[in-house]
């Protein structure tokens, strides 16, 4: 039962230990050659490192067949089935048994033995020189006993090894054998009865030895010959004296006995001659027989010469490698030309010289895994035996001494080196821990060689097990998997996603770069990175050492002369053969297009696929990073692409808002009144974007780059921007209130969970409302216009953990900051041609109407401060939340344009509403009634914080009812959707806090992500039965949240050892028979325990309860998820198409990000990854639930409507300008989408278009109207079909055919 963990030897070696183990001569060092492995010397022993006794019987074994049980080779693997060999040694006469069985019918190798070599690891058993041996003798024969079990867990083979001394002692041995005694002996007889043995004379030893065989022999196989036998027997009494006294205690030991006056009876053992022996008086006597035959062999020549001898049986060396499973163990081909070792290396990795490399790896590996604590040892014996071997058995040795060394194993003698190496003395017994940091540290700062210290450092601390060296060596970053942990990538991620994690890690920290240079310098080992090597030697991306004729011969072009279109096929070959090495291949490929001037190539080259719809004008062009933005270019490329908003952008002029006094008392943007100086910096904002918008569109780059100024007015909201500004300028340390994590600053959209307010505010609906329970931390928020109260409250407070939060409010319904900053800005004085950074401002476009007010004059600061400020202030406006970004755009643009019209509440209406805001009804039912109020929201967010899940259950938790607290009472609260908007934003949560470590972490649950989604589900209707088929929805999933506990209970989710419940009890069943089977077991029965068999049924029994019931639930949980999935299986009316998906790779605290951004048109998914824009060919990378360990995850969905979606979603909008003109001409007026144009205007439309901005009604049908006038299953919604059918007013109901056609873009 002992698990000790120990080490082992193969079968061929066990069976060498066993011919060579004498009990009888120890050796020096006292090493059980049978239990001991490997050789470790006793403490301050220095002499022969001997494992045998110079003095060691060199054993010849045979075997005893009648005692022995060879089973046929297929019926060895049955449970019960006992292989037995029962041998002698004809020369010391030690008996031996070994005993094979097959505890388990062998586990996994029992049909395919052919290739399992046992590895056997001593277990239990008896020795020499332990206090017990002695109770073992058997007629005062001394035995000792060695268990064995094979160390692969998947084998259940057993070995037990017996040895045990000779059955005659040296005294009887002389009784039968001393000349002396034998003449003395017959002199007595012949002068008792000289008459009868007259001619008799002494016999010779050999004589006395062969009758009593014989006598013996016929007790055992022929009792009819076996006769009583006369004490005066003329031969009987010359062989032992007179009448047999002078032997009498002899022939009694051996079982004679006098039955009657003047005869001995020879010993009857039990007749049956069944063979292996049972009977105990049969082996003793078939031992006895094979030592008299041992003793006779034993002879003089001259004795034995006439006599006839026995043949020994000589198939022992067979018989014990097929009792240890090893007959055709397999044997190295050049075994011979081997040098052996005068170190016992193969002894100690417990295998045999003649066995092949690929064994003796595999043995070494076995031993590592056994004992793991000898590991330096073991591994220089696999060295030496390498070294040893030469030619491909050394090749074989020598790969797997490589990954040994890979995996950070070392050998002894590394060890002794790594102390040479910092010249200390590894046996210098004072040496501490400390003292050789010490020099460690010393030593690196006169070293280049860090890595080099370093390992020889950490096999230092390993071999004296120290963590505390060990991690001095480490710094954390030793391996590849720490390197990948460290950068949050993975093996697969591309060599440029690497240097990008490691810019943005040193950006991030700057203190941080060893660990990220050692980080990339391990994964540009592991994977043989030119690109990440070339890096970490220059910092460069580009070129660098690579010149033409690099790159040529790189690409295998011999000849530097041909065209364009060879280098192209070889080129496109390289990729091919070697796509890892793309980049390479690209800086080759570069390299040669400017040399030659060629635009092809240089074509070519643009991202890190060549593609042939790489034409610069039919491409989305790529934002260049411009620091540590984050999200912010992946929110410019959304934005750019939802074609209405671009517009209005661009055609920017004609919405502007006027700053009249009677407009702006009007304006109200969120619920709140505006003031001017957030519309003068808004319109500011827009101008910025105008400016990218347009060079987005007319670059003859492939990328485009987004100005400081843009990156800070989107980042930074007007009502937070002073706070910023003030801490910018306060100190460039950005722990400064701004929040950290784990020590790291926190960068949004994953930023640190919104703090919960401490009081409970009351929902807003004229009684207190407080949440009691959530069934998911998640809600519509009113993230736009609604009250500040409404988020507070329906939040659940296990989502708002305590920690830091923003300074500043980032809420766009809080009123105008009446900061100095703002207060102090002179108004409309300042000349406008320049901005605050001294770039030229968008302004001096010759649209620019003359009543535009000034922007804020600059700041009385120097420039070059300022520039730094403004870096500083994007920085910190970096690490505000996504959300709160999106907001931000959407918030400033709406303050930018002048309003459509008013709600009724003197919220302003506008193109930005119209395509971005939502409603929701929410309906609290409590004792006093039903009550609603109705919020509106920018985005629906949807919690994966707590477990992966589709898209419609994370969104129904938006909306799913819950438990709230009205006024002390529980209320029922749920929403409804009254109002969807074209493009419905999605924000998916993901930071978790773990109230344990005090920290945020990021969940990377899998959000099932589906191209089209119906809302039909969620929207507010009247209509019973709708609402019934939600509350149904509801019930299921309370039952589901039940039996989901029940299963999670079953499969005991929460205990660490992994085991569910009818596991649990199977295995605790099968450790009751392992206990139980010791009994049956003769080797182990002594050591076993009383167990009462009941308890296995029993056991057995509650296991198939549990799994039946595990089963059941698990069944039940199905039904109730397919009844909840296909309940509104037949509400399609309100389709929506995924359009963009915002993905974050990396945690909480540091991470890249980037879009990805579908083309409805040409039907393919584009991924944006700041100045790349590639073309995704498999889906999946979007879709599927990648295996890695830190997947990149989607934090911000957007669907389209898809009858609207051609209008709205128009990611391709090229219109290359020729460079000489774009630089100077004005911005172009309103570019058309060149390659795809959208769906043609009807006349209503295009008058709407021509009346400019005003009076412009987005609204989409309303579920009510869709469920009443739409027959279900009728309105396909195809986006031609859908175009027509709102054309000539047959799909939609004509109460919202108007709204529709009233649409503009
Ligand atoms: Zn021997
Ligand atoms: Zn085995």
């Amino acid at each position: 039962m002992s698990s000790a963990q120990r080490p082992g030897k193969t079968s061929p070696r066990l069976a060498q230990d066993i011919c060579l183990y004498d009990p009888l001569h120890i050796p020096g060092t006292r090493r059980n050659l049978l239990s001991e492995v490997p050789p470790v010397y006793p403490e301050g022993y220095d002499g022969p490192p001997d494992y045998i006794s110079p003095t060691a019987c060199r054993h010849e074994y045979v075997t005893k067949t009648s005692q022995s049980f060879f089973p046929e080779p297929e019926h060895r693997w049955r449970t019960g089935v006992s292989t037995r060999l029962s041998a002698m040694c004809v020369r010391c006469r030690y008996h031996l048994q070994v005993v094979t069985s097959h505890t388990n019918g062998g586990g996994q190798y029992g049909q395919t033995s052919q290739d399992h070599v046992h590895h056997w690891m001593y277990s239990s058993g008896r020795q020499r020189d332990s206090v017990s041996a002695g109770n073992l003798s058997l007629k005062e024969q001394t035995a000792e006993s060695f268990h064995y079990r094979c160390s692969y867990i998947t084998c259940s083979t057993v070995v037990s090894v017996r040895i045990v001394s000779p059955v005659l002692s040296q005294d009887w041995v002389r009784l039968l054998t001393d000349p002396e005694l034998l003449s003395q002996r017959a002199e007595e007889a012949i002068a008792a009865h000289p008459e009868r043995l007259e001619g008799f004379t002494g016999p010779q030893p050999i004589t006395v030895l062969e009758d009593l065989r014989s006598y013996l022999s016929n007790a055992l196989h022929d009792p009819k010959r076996s006769k009583s036998i006369s004490a005066i027997n003329k031969r009987f009494m010359v062989c032992f004296g007179m009448e047999g006294q002078p032997c009498k205690d002899l022939l009694e030991f051996l079982g004679f006995s006098v039955k009657k006056e003047g005869f001995w009876e020879p010993p009857r053992p039990d007749p049956s001659e069944e063979v292996p022996y049972q009977d105990t008086l049969r082996i003793f006597l078939d031992d006895v027989v094979h030592e008299l035959s041992a003793l006779i062999d034993q002879r003089p020549l001259s004795e034995k010469r006439g006599h006839q001898l026995d043949h020994f049986s000589r198939s022992f060396l067979d018989d014990l490698y097929y009792t240890l499973e090893a007959l055709d163990y397999p044997k190295a081909t050049r075994a011979n030309d081997f040098s052996m070792p005068g170190a016992p290396f193969y002894e100690d990795l417990g295998v045999v010289e003649d066995m092949p490399s690929a064994a003796i790896v595999e043995a070494f590996n076995r031993q590592v895994s056994v004992d793991p604590a000898r590991t330096p040892l073991y591994f220089g014996c696999l060295k030496e035996i390498g070294a040893l071997r030469g030619g491909d058995d050394a090749a074989i040795i020598e790969r797997a001494v490589e990954a040994a060394y890979a995996e950070g194993k070392y050998t002894n003698e590394d060890v002794a080196n790594a102390y040479k190496y910092f010249s200390l003395n590894s046996d210098d017994s004072s040496l501490t821990d400390e003292n050789i940091i010490g020099r460690f540290h010393a030593f690196l700062n006169s070293t280049t060689q860090e890595n080099e210290s370093r390992k020889q450092l950490w096999r230092i601390g390993d071999s004296r097990r120290s963590e505390r060296i060990k991690s001095a060596a480490e710094d954390r970053v030793s391996t590849v998997e720490q390197a990948h942990m460290y950068l949050g990538v993975d093996e697969r991620t591309s060599d440029d996603f690497i240097i990008t994690m490691y810019t943005t890690k040193i950006n991030d920290s700057p203190s941080s770069k060893d660990f990220a240079r050692r980080a990339v310098e391990l994964i540009a080992e592991a994977r043989k990175s030119d690109v990440l090597k070339h890096y970490l030697k220059t910092g460069e991306m580009g070129v660098g050492e690579m010149d033409v004729g690099d790159a040529y011969r790189l690409l295998q072009i011999p000849d530097r002369t041909v065209d364009d279109a060879a280098i192209v096929a070889a080129y496109t070959i390289c990729i091919d053969e070697a796509p890892s090495q793309a980049e390479t291949y690209n800086r080759a490929l570069s390299i040669i297009a400017k040399e030659k001037n060629s635009p092809l190539l240089s074509t070519m080259v643009f991202g890190s696929t060549p593609q042939s719809d790489r034409v610069l004008s039919e491409w989305p062009v790529g934002l260049q990073n411009i620091g540590n933005t984050c999200y912010l270019n992946s929110l410019l490329q959304f934005y750019f692409s939802i074609r209405p908003f671009r517009e209005m952008v661009l055609d920017f002029d004609s919405y502007k808002m006027s700053l009249d006094e009677e407009s702006l008392s009007k304006k109200q943007v969120g619920s709140r009144k505006v003031s001017k100086k957030e519309i003068e910096r808004s319109q500011r904002f827009l101008r910025e974007l105008q400016v990218l918008f347009q060079n987005m569109i007319s670059s003859s780059q492939p990328s485009v780059t987004p100005g400081q100024e843009l990156a800070r007015l989107t980042l930074i909201s007007p009502s937070n921007e002073a706070a910023i500004r003030r801490m910018s300028t306060r100190s460039r340390s950005r722990s400064v209130g701004l929040g950290e994590l784990n020590g790291m600053p926190i960068i949004g959209p994953l930023g640190p969970p919104q703090q919960e307010p401490e009081t409970k505010e009351p929902v807003d609906l004229g009684g207190a409302a407080t949440l009691i329970e959530a069934p998911e931390k998640l809600h519509v928020t009113g993230s736009g216009t609604s009250d500040a109260d409404s988020e507070a409250t329906l939040v659940s407070e296990g989502a708002r953990p305590e920690s830091q939060t923003l300074p500043a409010d980032d809420k766009e319904n809080t009123p105008p900051s009446s900061d100095e900053d703002m207060k102090d800005a002179p108004e409309s004085i300042a000349p406008e041609t320049k901005t605050t950074d001294g770039h030229p401002a968008p302004q001096s476009s010759p649209v620019e109407p003359p009543d535009r007010p000034p922007p804020v004059p600059p700041r009385p600061v120097p420039q070059t401060d300022r520039q730094k400020q403004l870096i500083d202030e994007v920085e910190i406006g970096a690490q505000q939340d996504v959300t709160e970004v999106i907001n931000n755009v959407l918030f400033q643009s709406q303050c930018a344009v002048r309003p459509s019209g008013f709600d009724a509440n003197g919220e302003q209406l506008d193109r930005v509403k119209d395509l971005f805001y939502g409603r929701t009804k929410s309906y609290i039912s409590a004792a006093a009634g039903v009550r609603s109020k109705e919020e509106l929201w920018c985005d629906i967010k949807v919690d994966v914080a707590s477990g992966p899940r589709d898209i419609y259950s994370a969104i129904d938790g938006a909306f799913d009812v819950q438990k709230v607290d009205v006024e002390g009472a529980v209320a029922e609260q749920y929403g409804a959707i009254s109002k969807l908007p074209p493009v419905l934003q999605i924000q998916v949560q993901r930071v978790q806090f773990d109230p344990v470590k005090k920290s945020s972490f990021k969940s990377t649950h899998h959000l099932e992500l589906l191209d089209t989604i119906y809302m039909d589900r969620y929207m507010d209707t009247q209509n019973l039965e709708i609402l019934n088929r939600r509350r149904e929805c509801w019930q299921w999933k309370n039952k589901l949240k039940t039996l989901e506990a029940r299963r999670d209970e079953l499969l005991r989710k929460d205990e660490s050892d992994k085991f569910d419940m009818p596991t649990l009890f199977d295995s605790a069943k099968i450790v009751l028979e392992d206990l139980l089977s010791m009994k049956d077991n003769p080797e182990t029965s002594d050591e076993a325990i009383d167990i009462d068999p009941q308890l296995v049924t029993e056991l057995e029994q509650l296991s198939q309860m549990t799994q039946t019931e595990l089963t059941n639930v698990e069944q039940e949980m199905k039904n109730t998820q397919t009844m909840i999935a296909t309940q509104f299986a037949d509400s399609k009316h309100l389709a929506y198409r995924l359009y963009a998906v915002f993905v974050h790779h990396g945690s909480v605290t540091f991470g890249h990000y980037y879009i990805y951004i579908f083309d409805f048109r040409k039907e393919v998914w584009r991924k944006y990854n700041d100045n790349d824009v590639t073309e995704v060919h498999n889906a999946e990378e979007i879709f599927k639930n990648s295996d890695r360990q830190n997947p990149p995850t989607p934090y911000f969905l957007v669907y389209v409507h898809d009858a609207l979606k051609d209008r709205l979603a128009d990611p391709v909008c090229r219109e290359i300008l020729d460079a000489a003109s774009s630089s100077l001409s004005p911005p172009p007026p309103l570019p058309p989408s060149s390659q795809a144009p959208p769906p043609p205007l009807s006349p209503a439309e295009v008058a709407v278009v021509t009346d400019g901005p005003e009076d412009i009604e987005m609204r989409l049908p309303s579920y009510e109207e869709v469920q009443i006038d739409t027959p279900s299953g009728t309105r396909t919604t195809g986006p031609d079909k859908n175009h027509t059918a709102s054309a000539t007013g047959q799909g939609w109901p004509s109460s919202t055919q108007a709204d529709l056609r009233d649409v503009k873009w």
